[in-house]
């Protein structure tokens, strides 16, 4: 397969969710939804059902969520809200929800209001989650939503169908960690919106299917020949970098995006699954591989290192933060990331984004200066 319809497939999947949502279901496979962030999927598809994004909703207009949420409510819950108000996730036989913020810990409340007869499977993180004990509470957590899910789906996950989901998973995560870095050697190779497609993509198509198209486009990319890049190689900070207009400007404005920590992309690609005793305390002990996370306690702000690094390893000039509109988690750790990377020589642009937004004249002049001033410091 060709570079161009690796990268089709995956955008007609993006674009088509509902169509295999409702294709899964004819061919009588469950289908549970999956958000936001740090979601064990892997049990999902252990259960031979069908895990589908929920969140990524771009330029939605939102009427029914304001009866759930005051306006300076992130958009991101009441994008998910205001689809669940509209019965957009009727189909769904259940719905899977992480609550690593306190926005997200009220959606736990709002799905079920807004949607009564969506069964729901919330799991909670623990804060300090270095401690044995986090990994402890985690199995207790993750035995709770397999059994849920069993209940769901009306199949007993054994150890051999999670140990061969969190093998596929892995692989996936890896394969697609991979392409990242393979855009870094090689900025300019693929647009900044087919780099997201990519990552976002494996949220909405059947993984195994996923992997096998990262990994043939990785292998395409290996061979290529590395364009000739004058651009600006950027690293992108966040929860997400949608609507995706956002990126066209980028590509128009001559950005290339080498590396990210973006929630919804490399973040949830970066934390392997280790050995355990048992497959549920694999995916326990994940937790204690998390290093300078926004969602979990970080005192010591270890995300400001985490960044320096990662732009150093991407050979990153220059650092894009973009803030979700009333998303305090990112609003605190601003000023510390902000501090240290121009501390290490990197200039920062602080982007305000809502997935709502429909007007992006702002972005694009912002955008076009910042580009000017990192070209002048050359
Ligand atoms: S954007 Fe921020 S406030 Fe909203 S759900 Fe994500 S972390 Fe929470």
């Amino acid at each position: 397969m060709k570079r161009t319809e690796i990268i089709q497939e995956m955008q007609y999947a993006l674009a088509h969710i509902r169509e295999t949502v409702r294709a899964k279901k004819a061919a009588g496979v469950k289908v549970i939804g999956c958000g936001p962030v740090f979601v064990p999927d892997d049990l999902v598809i252990a259960a031979g059902a069908f895990p589908v994004g929920v969140w990524g909703a771009e330029k939605l207009e939102l009427y029914e969520a304001a009866e759930y949420y005051p306006p300076f409510a992130c958009s991101v819950v009441q994008s998910i809200t205001e689809l669940s108000a509209r019965g957009m996730y009727r189909e769904l036989d259940g719905i899977m929800l992480t609550s690593l913020c306190d926005t997200l810990k009220c959606l736990t409340q709002t799905v079920q209001l807004s949607a009564p007869e969506l069964k729901p499977i919330f799991i909670k993180h623990p804060q300090n989650y270095r401690l044995e004990c986090a990994v402890e509470y985690m199995v207790r957590e993750f035995t709770r939503a397999k059994e849920q899910i069993e209940e769901l789906t009306g199949t007993v996950i054994t150890e051999k169908a999670l140990e061969q989901a969190i093998a596929l998973c892995e692989r996936d995560r890896e394969a697609t960690a991979r392409f990242t870095e393979l855009l870094a050697e090689k900025p300019g190779i693929l647009t900044n919106r087919q780099r997201h497609d990519v990552i976002k993509s494996r949220l909405y198509m059947d993984r195994q299917r996923h992997l096998e198209l990262v990994e043939a486009l990785n292998r395409e990319l290996e061979a290529a020949p590395a364009p000739e890049f004058r651009g600006v190689r950027l690293y992108a900070c966040g929860v997400m970098l949608e609507p995706a207009e956002i990126l066209d400007i980028l590509d128009e404005q001559g950005f290339a995006l080498v590396g990210d920590e973006l929630a919804q992309e490399t973040r949830q690609l970066r934390y392997r699954i280790p050995e355990g005793t048992s497959q549920i305390e694999r995916l326990a002990r994940q937790i204690q591989q998390i290093r300078g996370e926004a969602f979990l306690y970080d005192p010591k702000k270890e995300r400001c290192d985490v960044v320096v690094e990662a732009c150093r390893a991407a050979g990153a000039e220059a650092v894009l933060f973009s803030t979700m509109k009333f998303c305090d988690t990112d609003e605190y750790d601003y000023p510390w990331v902000k501090a240290a990377a121009e501390a290490a020589g990197l200039p920062v642009l602080n982007l305000e984004i809502e997935q709502v937004m429909q007007s992006f004249g702002g972005i694009h002049t912002r955008l076009q200066a910042f580009g000017e001033k990192i070209r002048g410091r050359r």
